[in-house]
């Protein structure tokens, strides 16, 4: 099948590991529009709104565009040398172990390969690890244990076919939107969905029931089910016979734990009543596909965690059948390629392992390798604090912002300012972790990267380049080839093109493979290029027998073990490391946003997904916030163990209470205080190495502003003040900034400073501690500053960054732009649709005027039609707008005038 054509570019998205393809007309500038590729089998033409607004993420602005060496423009053959040079210096100083790299499920397959055959095989260093470390190697961990392999043996069609679909610690909603759109269209009478989340997200909309089990407690209720299905004679007894081993070692702690369904109900502090209603549809349902995703992995029991639930598939024989599998669902683009390629640093390539010596020397043999590790590497942790010590010299960051996302922050960037070398090979000029780079290599973008990528469900698609290099801008491949050959590696590294690359981790897949690993992609080793260029989504394996791939594995009973049987593990529960205490009385959650991606580096890019969430927020439950005598909307802080972080207050009963839950996104180029990993300890699960990152503890204070500001201005703003607290929102044609102060500030002086010259119009209310200024160039708005105190409210952005856009204002606009908002323009409220820019009050205006339904407010306003990812928001509007009957009729005007915008 031909996947490229002379008007199109079939692609892949390059945020979730739901892997959707992507259709890109070709012909249409910089910047085409993109739509879903209805024959891609993962999201059969749709996109959620950040897969749909891809298009706005190019553009050359902000990319790193020619490499740096110590802060100097290099050309290519000046920076790889220097790269050379410092790799070469530190091995004869030091040993091969005092160079480390950390690597990305954002890299595409390829780039992976090389960057892990340079490290192990040639440069000789085991220290190689990645951010997938973060993100699902505890389910890594779980599959060996249970399978003898990282197998997911699911299909995202049994998503549809299961009559019973639990989520677990998984807000696909918002983190896996397609697959979402996907559970919740196959609804059907009988089926069930049960969702177990501490938190109601977007996701309980979907939900038959919610069990809103205490933080961690997840070892505890999936060993009761464990025990329920013995009790309750629900085992599959021949499958456990003749496809397992260690039953009765993993039900001996089972039955320990949860000697009835009450107890189990009490440690997981939710009714017995639904626990035993749970329990009973999961015994009942052959067909049960349980997901599981960073609620589970990120967690110091994360690999126990995800044991127990495949436990309980195997004790019910549901593993690799239709519509019956527990399904290990990953966060990043490429999470599961880094794993092919052998990506963490406890692995080897081609699913290959240190734990086996014939692996090894496999490997060696293939590779022909002068001196490949031995043994396992530092993991992500372990990693950071050799570097902190001094024993890694050499960091070699590709793709990732460590800086950010890993627990501790403040001393993982100690340890990167501590480091004498650190190379990182990014798209983006300015992260948290370039900051700390000797050398600066500029890699490719999404757009100009070639290669392939495997998605949650083992689909291999083509990621494909549409666009030419961004300046000097290389593929991570070439830049790893380029350097394997400065070492004196020439053949090792002479690939030609990504295509070479793949023939020959296809061809490691199959070395010697004997059908012993299930990794094998032995039909795809003889590609030609154009037959590569041509590939078309397939699910590995991909053999001679199979060579359109499968869909399941595991179908026959027999798994990746020595003699084919699975492993039941027997599972002490435990709860999480950090617990609250008198100074810490809170639980702290993290996840992503819907329309956000990691560090926003690429998201951060476009105006239109800052509308659903623009500055750092804590949700937290209403009695937490009286406690801290915080209202909605004011600023609050978190004060945990190691850091703080400051957000804005969203109060909400869809926190339990004692529990708040915080964004991840925020980093110091966007806030000053937003840093999600500032409150994770490394508390890392002992068998995965996985941080607990979605578990901390701290106190919730009031943040003691005494005034709070936004800032809009049409030129990059130097930073001018000094106050604690501030964040940015990048729009069209301006910046917008958030910031709080705790001194007083005299404005009549600091307004020019802030706006970059003497304000035109002022209007100051010293009595309130209002102030607002603007300054203008020959009718253009330059700048905005809207001072309250912090009790007032900002007027909504929308209005305000549409006048940046206008070549000159009206006198009218010129008035208004004080007021922060064109008196003759209704007040939409918070964007709920981004992609048809609808806002809360538009839908609340809808919703009193009679409108009742999803379907109803997509007739009228349009929200909601397109991706659907605002659809559980709609839900909970219509759910939670109360219709005032006294006041219907007024309502119903003021709601048609929204409505119609008028
Ligand atoms: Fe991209 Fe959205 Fe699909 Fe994930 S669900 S791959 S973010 S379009």
């Amino acid at each position: 099948m031909i996947e490229t054509s002379d008007t199109s570019c079939k692609t892949t998205c390059p945020y979730c590991g739901v892997g959707c393809g992507v259709v890109i007309p070709k012909d249409q500038g910089a910047t085409p529009s993109v739509t879903g590729d209805k024959d891609h089998p993962a999201n059969r033409g749709r996109l959620c709104v950040k897969g749909s607004s891809l298009h706005e993420t190019l553009g050359d602005d902000d990319r790193l565009l020619y490499p740096r060496v110590r802060g100097q423009q290099a050309s290519w053959p000046e920076a790889v040398d220097a790269v050379a040079h410092a790799i070469r210096k530190a091995v004869d100083e030091h040993g091969p172990g005092s160079v480390g790299f950390y690597l990305s499920g954002q890299l595409l397959t390829e780039d992976y390969y090389a960057a892990n055959k340079l490290a192990k095989g040639f440069i000789g260093t085991p220290h190689v690890d990645t951010n997938s470390r973060l993100c699902m190697s505890s389910a890594v961990a779980a599959h060996k244990r249970a399978f003898g392999a990282d197998v997911v043996p699911a299909c995202y069609d049994d998503l549809e076919l299961a009559d019973l679909v639990v989520l677990v610690g998984s807000n696909t909603a918002w983190n896996h939107p397609i697959l979402y759109q996907r559970i919740k269209a196959a609804g059907r009478e009988g089926r069930r969905v049960v969702v177990i989340d501490p938190r109601e997200t977007a996701t309980s909309e979907v939900a038959d029931m919610h069990l809103r089990l205490k933080p961690g407690s997840d070892t505890y209720l999936f060993n009761g089910l464990l025990a329920h299905l013995y009790r309750s004679d629900s085992l599959n007894s021949d499958y456990i016979e003749q496809h397992c081993h260690g039953f009765i070692e993993a039900l001996a702690p089972a039955l320990a734990s949860a000697p009835d369904i009450e107890a189990v109900a009490r440690q997981c502090d939710i009714p017995a009543e639904d626990l035993a209603r749970f329990f009973d549809w999961f015994a009942e349902n052959d067909r049960t596909v349980t997901v599981f995703s960073q609620g589970v992995n990120q967690s110091a029991a994360g690999t126990d965690k995800a044991n127990a639930i495949i436990n309980c598939h195997l004790a019910t024989g549901r593993v690799g059948k239709p519509g019956a599998s527990p399904f290990s669902m990953t966060g990043q683009p490429n999470a599961m390629g880094g794993r092919e390629v052998g990506g963490l640093a406890n692995t080897l390539a081609a699913h290959m392992d240190y734990q086996s010596p014939e692996d090894v020397d496999r490997v060696a043999r293939f590779w022909q390798s002068p001196g490949l590790a031995k043994g396992p590497g530092y993991k992500a942790i372990d990693l950071f604090d050799a570097v902190h010590r001094g024993d890694i010299k050499v960091l070699w960051i590709m793709a990732t912002n460590p800086a950010v996302s890993l627990p501790d922050n403040a001393r993982v960037r100690e340890a990167l300012a501590l480091c004498p070398t650190v190379i990182v090979s990014d798209c983006i000029a300015k992260t948290d972790t370039t900051h700390f780079a000797d050398i600066l290599l500029p890699a490719t973008g999404w757009g100009e990267k070639d290669g392939t990528v495997t998605n949650s469900e083992r689909r291999i698609s083509r990621q494909r380049q549409f666009l030419p290099n961004a300046g000097d801008a290389m593929p991570d491949w070439w830049i790893i080839s380029a350097v394997g050959r400065a070492l004196g590696h020439e053949s090792a590294f002479s690939f030609e093109n990504p295509a070479s690359v793949f023939r020959e981790h296809a061809r490691l897949s199959a070395f010697e493979n004997d059908g012993r690993r299930p990794f094998n992609l032995s039909a795809l080793a003889a590609l030609t290029d154009d037959e590569y260029e041509a590939l078309a989504p397939c699910q590995w394996p991909v053999t001679e027998k199979n060579p359109n791939g499968l869909e399941r594995l595991f179908t026959d009973g027999r798994f990746a073990t020595a003699d084919k049987r699975a492993h039941f593990v027997p599972i002490q529960p435990a709860l999480p490391t950090q617990q609250p205490d008198s100074q810490h009385p809170l639980v702290v959650n993290s996840g992503r946003i819907r329309d956000q991606w990691h560090t926003m580096t690429r998201t951060g890019r476009t105006a239109r997904l800052w509308q659903h969430r623009a500055e750092p927020f804590i949700d937290v439950h209403p009695d937490d916030a009286a406690k801290a005598d915080l209202k909605q909307g004011q600023l609050g802080r978190l004060k945990g163990r190691l850091g703080d972080f400051v957000g804005r207050v969203m109060v909400t009963d869809a926190q339990r209470a004692g529990e708040v839950f915080i964004p991840i996104h925020w980093n110091q180029q966007f806030s000053s205080t937003g840093l999600a990993s500032s409150l994770m300890a490394p508390d890392v699960d002992p068998i995965s190495g996985q941080p607990e990152s979605k578990h901390g503890v701290a106190r919730l204070e009031r943040f003691p502003a005494r005034w709070e500001a936004r800032l809009l201005c049409r030129e990059t703003h130097p930073r001018m003040w000094q106050a604690a607290q501030w964040s940015k929102v990048p729009l069209e044609g301006c910046e917008s900034w958030w910031i709080a102060g705790e001194e007083a500030v005299d404005w009549s002086t600091t307004a020019a400073r802030w706006l970059g010259g003497t304000p035109q119009i002022v209007m100051s209310d010293p009595s309130t501690g209002r102030f607002r200024a603007a300054r203008f160039y020959q009718g253009r708005v330059l700048a905005v500053l809207l001072v309250e105190p912090p009790e007032g409210v900002l007027p909504d952005l929308a209005w305000l960054a549409s006048c940046f856009g206008k070549e000159s204002l009206t006198s009218a606009e010129r008035r208004a732009i004080l007021a922060g908002r064109d008196a003759e323009l209704p007040d939409i409220g918070q964007i709920i649709c981004s992609c048809f820019q609808v806002g809360q009050k538009q839908i609340e205006a809808a919703i009193q005027a009679g409108t009742g339904s999803v379907t109803g407010l997509g007739d009228a306003l349009k929200c909601g039609t397109n991706c659907g990812s605002c659809i559980p928001e709609l839900k909970k509007l219509i759910e939670t707008t109360t219709i005032d009957a006294d006041s219907a009729t007024s309502k119903t005007e003021e709601g048609a005038a929204l409505v119609t915008g008028q």
